[in-house]
């Protein structure tokens, strides 16, 4: 896409560098994570509608210059954004952590549209449901892998593709199940999911957030849950949340 074109874009990371101009980590709903430049951005209200905050959505004018190396941002309208959210710190840092998430895992064109749509709808219900999961950012996760065609296969067994029932084991860097008859007597990164838990993740799976059941958990569905996702992010896909970021192990 050289010279000029328009898209929306959601802004993932702002900074700003020299005096007046600022850069946007954004992703564009066509293209996947772009980095803009918008100069002159601290003083132009006209041309960027004072709307450069992480989390809006806008629909942007660019220029691609230098045989595609730069992105200029031309002019942004603002679509979209949060209005109460940006009040609420602990939110925001859910919000931080799904979109350091989708930085982490990168976002090729061919699944801008849909992460586009899956980012969009969770910053709506974090600024709209009055109750959320308490495993929002790993259910985060595990959409997005599924958004970015690395969903793990949860709906029978690997190995003999027969029905899980109870005693099933989910194989984290296999990213599959295992039913009673086919799991291994002993594996590395294996989580017991009980049913109800496997239910959960297979919505969680298919579902935006906005649909996500916002009730409480059994503590036990609630840690299955979390470590088979943790063990799948890390293992299968290569990201590991350390210390307040994402590191590629
Ligand atoms: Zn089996």
């Amino acid at each position: 896409m050289l010279g000029e074109w328009a898209d929306s874009g959601l802004v993932l990371r702002a900074g700003r560098f020299r005096e007046t101009d600022i850069w946007l980590k954004t992703l564009c709903k066509s293209k996947g994570i772009t980095t803009l430049f918008a100069f002159g951005a601290s003083r132009s209200r006209r041309r960027f509608c004072g709307c450069l905050d992480v989390l809006n959505t806008l629909h942007c004018r660019i220029s691609t210059v230098k045989n595609g190396a730069f992105h200029n941002l031309q002019e942004a309208v603002l679509l979209a954004g949060p209005r109460h959210l940006r009040r609420d710190w602990q939110r925001m840092g859910q919000a931080a952590n799904c979109l350091r998430f989708v930085e982490a895992l990168g976002v090729p064109p061919e699944s801008a549209r849909e992460v586009f749509a899956l980012v969009e709808d969770m910053r709506d219900t974090l600024e709209n449901a009055e109750r959320l999961p308490a495993l929002f950012p790993l259910f985060f996760r595990l959409r997005m892998a599924g958004a970015s065609g690395f969903a793990p296969r949860l709906q029978c067994c690997g190995r003999c593709g027969g029905p899980l029932g109870e005693n099933a084991l989910f194989l984290a860097d296999e990213g599959q199940m295992r039913c009673a008859r086919c799991r291994p007597a002993r594996a590395a990164r294996a989580t017991e999911l009980p049913g109800a838990a496997l239910d959960l993740l297979r919505l969680v799976q298919s579902a935006p957030p906005s649909a996500w059941p916002m009730g409480d958990m059994l503590p036990t569905e609630r840690r299955a849950c979390a470590a088979a996702i943790d063990g799948f992010v890390q293992y299968h896909l290569g990201l590991a949340f350390e210390n307040g970021r994402f590191r590629r192990t």
